[in-house]
């Protein structure tokens, strides 16, 4: 089994999904923490993408991802929306124009996602951040595909890592983003980009399914 357009425009569709679902939880995930937008940024964001690709037809996954890139950069705001444009970006980019995607290019794909968000937005691991979710998620799906798993393999293990990786966050003091204002009273909260990140990855696993 291989990706393609089908795939990734049943992931946008799903991602947006799962923002119109869980806005009011990223709202108030990014309430304690930050300043409850981020539910909003990312519900708008997604909205645009569907309504974009409802008359503009990619040719190809990478094509699909570009466009999602440049309407979350118009449309988020915030410090998400530049942060998701670059990683939708740089997968595109590292997709150019292939019409089918493999496990490896794959995880080709989610690594230049998650270093475009570290090249952007300088965070750590453990920085509390949407990285505490990209990493352990590109590392998983590498794994998954060194081992000689499929694509739907790839990203179940993608979104599985994902989620505990936002998970993980609970614990962490902020370093980075709105949230390091609070320092030690960010302990405690989940990190909403963290969430929304995982949310992402898992409408990608089920888009596959
Ligand atoms: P803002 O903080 O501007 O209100 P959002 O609420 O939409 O923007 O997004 C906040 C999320 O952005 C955080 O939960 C965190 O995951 C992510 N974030 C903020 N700064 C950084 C950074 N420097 N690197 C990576 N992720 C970051
Ligand atoms: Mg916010």
């Amino acid at each position: 089994m291989e990706l393609d357009i089908d795939w990734a425009l049943r992931w946008l569709a799903l991602a947006a999904e799962a923002m119109a679902e869980h806005r009011e939880e990223l709202i108030e995930l990014d309430r304690p923490i930050g300043d409850s937008d981020h539910g909003e940024n990312m519900d708008r964001g997604f909205r645009a993408v569907t309504e974009k690709l409802a008359d503009t037809v990619p040719e190809n996954p990478g094509a699909a991802l570009k466009l999602t890139a440049m309407t979350l950069m118009s449309k988020v705001g915030g410090a998400a929306g530049p942060l998701y444009g670059t990683a939708f970006l740089r997968a595109a980019t590292a997709l150019g124009d292939t019409p089918e995607i493999d496990a490896a290019t794959l995880a080709a794909a989610l690594q230049a996602a998650r270093d475009g968000i570290v090249a952007r937005g300088k965070a750590e691991s453990g920085d509390k951040t949407m990285v505490d979710a990209w990493t352990p998620a590109i590392e998983a799906a590498a794994g998954a595909a060194s081992d000689g798993g499929d694509v739907r393999k790839v990203l179940q293990a993608a979104a599985e890592a994902a989620e505990a990786g936002a998970v993980a966050t609970d614990p962490m003091l902020a370093r980075k983003g709105r949230a390091s204002y609070l320092g030690e009273r960010s302990i405690g909260h989940r990190d909403p980009g963290a969430v929304s990140s995982a949310l992402i990855l898992r409408a990608a696993a089920k888009a596959a399914e």
